[in-house]
């Protein structure tokens, strides 16, 4: 079967939030299928590094440093790389954070911050990009959701508030801008190690919890969202918009 469907040769695709972790390996997976990387998040010296790791493989890569909670900053940045570097086909609105108490206890402070990253961000770097998609009737969004859009868990109630926010988001940029040639998709995964998820990965109680409730039995390797993001990236995805896909071993499918 021809894999033309899945071909992102020609196309730039933006990766908040993409030093570590799964936008890292997003960036590593897209480049894989032939896109051009962008690769975001706040720290400089690891933006340098990520996209050192990029080239050294052959891949052209970008370095685009904005905070997604800066809604002036992310513009000046998107139109700026628009202007001097040329068009962002694919944006995967990955950049996100997580912080653990009990909700009676949860600090104002770190609820706020969840809000501005997770969500507030999904919604500006998606309308800085969305604005030049919508002018060439073209363009990729992929919001990075979680098992947490759909199941709660203990001490993560604000986490757990965003991630359902950014599915429903997805299906309110698909509502408007769908007909403008975009298709607006939520990739939602299940419990993958990554930095953000380093106390977990080192709670031996919760990895054995962990492989017990997921119908995979373990945790996810984050090069395995690669065929998702393409698929959702791709040609393959012409008529899909505004659904989440969840790529989790499983564990939204059981109780
Ligand atoms: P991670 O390893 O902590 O990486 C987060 C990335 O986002 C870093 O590159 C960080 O770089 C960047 N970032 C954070 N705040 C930012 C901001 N305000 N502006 C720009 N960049 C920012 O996290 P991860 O585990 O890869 O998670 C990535 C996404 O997947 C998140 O949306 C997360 O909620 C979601 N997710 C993760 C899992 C999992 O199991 N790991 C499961 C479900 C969903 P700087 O600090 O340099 O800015």
């Amino acid at each position: 079967m021809s894999t033309s469907l899945f071909d992102l040769s020609g196309k730039r695709a933006l990766i908040t939030g993409s030093s570590q972790g799964i936008g890292n390996a997003l960036a590593v997976g897209l480049s894989a299928a032939g896109a051009e990387i962008v690769v975001n998040g706040r720290d400089p010296d690891k933006l340098a590094r990520a996209a050192a790791a990029l080239r050294e493989t052959g891949v052209t890569a970008h370095e685009l440093a904005f905070d997604v909670t800066d809604h002036e900053g992310v513009r000046a940045a998107v139109d700026r790389f628009e202007a001097e570097t040329g068009p962002i086909d694919i944006l995967i609105n990955n950049a996100g954070i997580q912080q653990r108490a009990p909700l009676e206890e949860f600090p104002a402070d770190g609820f706020e911050r969840l809000m501005q990253t997770n969500i507030a961000g999904v919604f500006h770097v998606g309308q800085a990009c969305a604005r030049h998609m919508i002018a060439r009737g073209a363009g990729k969004i992929v919001n990075i959701c979680s098992v947490q859009t759909a199941l709660a868990r203990p001490g993560i109630a604000p986490y757990t508030a965003t991630k359902g926010a950014v599915a429903n988001l997805t299906k309110g940029m698909a509502t408007d801008w769908a007909r403008h040639g975009l298709q607006i998709n939520g990739l939602a995964p299940g419990y993958f190690a990554t930095p953000l998820n380093q106390a977990l990965v080192d709670d031996a109680d919760f990895s054995a919890w962990l492989a017990k409730r997921t119908p995979a039995g373990r945790w996810g390797e984050t090069h395995e969202l690669v065929g998702a993001a393409i698929f959702l990236s791709s040609q393959a995805s012409s008529f899909v918009n505004g659904t989440t896909l969840f790529v989790d071993g499983g564990m939204t499918a059981c109780v």
